[in-house]
Order: structure tokens, then sequence, then C-alpha cells
């Protein structure tokens, strides 16, 4: 990997789209495209004017996190049944087999379909358990591998934590259970309050892999890995801001999972150039790529992988070294890493 800008040529765009792929970091109530949530509006008789008062957009955009954030929410309680839990998992896991995806750990917020925020009652956890497991089992017949990563949302006024530790803690887990997360807005909600939770997941074999760094600074990151035992990162690309965070994060093999074209359409950088994604790089940080939301972002990892080709000088071995690192970040058990790298290895 270098810092020069070469853009790619047809064969690498070919390579790209082929290679064989791992996803580590990307949110199942953010895979539904414009598509998905006019159906589920429709669906469900749900009125979408208070968040898009000239009704559902042709294609989604946001003014930055808050932004964001309040149509995600609006979107996630657009999710009423495990069937709705079910068949949005199965259209993720299409286009995820589309662009050779073999193992991904998605992310959904339990809590969040429990305790609806519009105040409706929500599903039971037998039933998003289902909705999980059936989702799961219909990825599968695509070839595409999932395991969930439950997270807590740290920016809602409510006991999420006990919540869905309580949960993933019941016969209620839901099968492929790999890890827990903690989503929302680091600005004013620190990690330190979540320690004890982390601890007990810890105790119950789910590692650490929390949103740090991305819409607060290092002391965020920091905080991750000390006070939660973070083991990777969602996003923490304001790493960069502290060098001796680098040099540890390095040392201890910890990967960012790091999402471009999210920083860029949340204004978590300027532009794409600004992207920080060669200075982790250099500083010897194992990163990988991911698409966080596609279906708000309409990207996907070929895509991303495509514009850390053209914009932010990730070369073929750059690539390969991304895919491998996540691979062996990765929570794919028994021959699965072995057999995924070897086809990396080899493509
Ligand atoms: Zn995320």
């Amino acid at each position: 990997m270098t810092g020069e800008t070469s853009l790619p040529g047809p064969d690498v765009h070919d390579w790209l789209r082929t290679v064989p792929k791992l996803e580590l970091h990307l949110h199942l109530e953010g895979s539904m495209s414009v598509a998905t949530v006019r159906s589920l509006i429709e669906r469900h008789g749900v009125d979408p004017t208070p968040i898009w008062p000239d009704g559902l957009p042709d294609s989604f955009s946001f003014e930055g996190f808050p932004d964001f954030s309040r149509q995600f929410l609006f979107g996630l309680a657009l999710l009423r049944s495990g069937e709705d839990l079910a068949s949005i998992t199965e259209d993720l896991a299409a286009t995820l087999a589309a662009q050779q995806v073999r193992y991904a750990e998605v992310t959904t917020t339990a809590f969040t379909h429990f305790r609806p925020l519009d105040g409706r009652a929500g599903m039971s956890p037998t039933e998003y358990r289902h909705g999980l497991d059936e989702g799961r089992r219909r990825a599968a017949a695509h070839g595409v591998a999932i395991g969930w990563v439950i997270d807590i949302p740290r920016d809602l006024e409510s006991p999420g934590q006990q919540v869905t530790v309580g949960f993933l803690d019941s016969s209620e887990a839901p099968d492929g259970l790999v890890a827990m997360g903690l989503g929302g807005n680091e600005v004013g909600n620190p990690a330190g309050p979540y320690a004890d939770d982390f601890a007990r997941a810890r105790a119950m074999g789910l590692p650490a892999v929390p949103h740090a760094g991305e819409t607060d600074g290092p002391a965020s990151v920091r905080a991750a890995v000390d006070d939660l035992g973070a083991v990777r990162i969602g996003h923490g690309i304001r790493s960069v801001e502290d060098g001796d965070l680098l040099d540890e994060l390095a040392a201890r093999g910890i990967l960012l999972e790091v999402c471009p074209t999210s920083n860029d359409l949340l204004q978590i950088v300027e532009t794409i150039d600004d992207h920080p994604l060669s200075q982790l790089v250099e500083a010897g940080v194992p990163v990988c790529l991911n698409t966080d939301d596609p279906g708000w972002f309409a990207n996907d990892l070929t895509s991303e992988l495509v514009v850390a080709s053209e914009r932010l000088g990730v070369d073929l071995e750059g690539h390969r070294t991304m895919l491998l690192d996540a691979v062996g970040a990765s929570f794919l058990g028994g021959q699965g890493k072995a057999d995924l790298a070897a086809e990396i290895a080899a493509h």
C-alpha cells in the first residue's frame, strides 16, 4: 500500500469483485434498502412524514451523525416481527453472496426490538431469537455464514445494558452468537459505565467489539480497550490523533473495522480523500474494510474495496493483507478461518 493514487484497471476491479470476502462490521438494521423500508412502511401502515415530510425519498441522505441516527431509528422501528428480521437477513445474505462474501459478523440491537422507542409493545425475546435463527438458516442456503454481534445502544435513556446482557445470558440467545458490541453516539456516553456488562459478556465467552473513535476521539478508543477489554474496535479511525495509541493498537493487534463511505457520509471525515486509512496501515495497525449500514449508504463491500483502491491508495497486496487480517480477527470457528484464508491467499 502506498500514499499514491493509481487508478486500478479492469483487471483490478475484476480481482476486487471476485476475491472471496468477509465482513466484520455491518448492522442488520442498517442493511435495509429504501425499497425494503418502503415495503415495511406499507406492510405495517406507518406514516413516514414525521421523519420525511415529503414522504420517503428515493435515496437516503444525512446531515451528520444525529440526523442519521434519527432516520435509522425510524427504520429500525419498522421491524416488528421475527419474519421481518428473517426476511431482511435473507435479503442481506443475497447481496453478500453476490459479492463473494462467505462470512459476515452482523450486528443487531436487541434492546430496541424489545423496547421500541415509539412506545409500541416490542417483540418478545423468543420471537426475536426465532427471527435471527430463521434468517441465519436462510443465509446459509445462500452460502453465507453469519455470526451475530448483539450490541448495547449507548445513547438511549434506558436500561439497555441490563436487558441486553440478561438476554444474552438466557436460553433465548440466538444461534451463532459471537460477540457483544456497543453502539450509538460516543459523545457524552463514555464506555466506562458499561465495564461490568462487558465483563459479564466475556465470562459468557462473548468478546467485546465496541464502536469507538468514530464520533469521539482517542480517549474513547482507550476506554473501549482498557474498560471493556475490546479485542476489535468498530471504526476507531480517530486513533490517528494519538501516536501512542496507534503504537498500542499495533502492538496488541487490535483490528479496526474501518468503514470509509460511512465516515464520509456521516461527516466523520471532511471528504473521502481525508480518510486516515493509509495512516493507520503505515502505523502497523491491523484494519479491514466494511460497509456499516449498506442499505442506508447504498454501498457494498466490493464498492468499499474499489473506493480504497481508487481514493485511498490501497493496492492488491494491501487488500489481501486486510482480508487476511479480517479472517484472523474474526470469530469464525473450526476449520473456517484456515479455509477462508487459503481461498483468499490463492486468489
Ligand atoms: Zn457501526
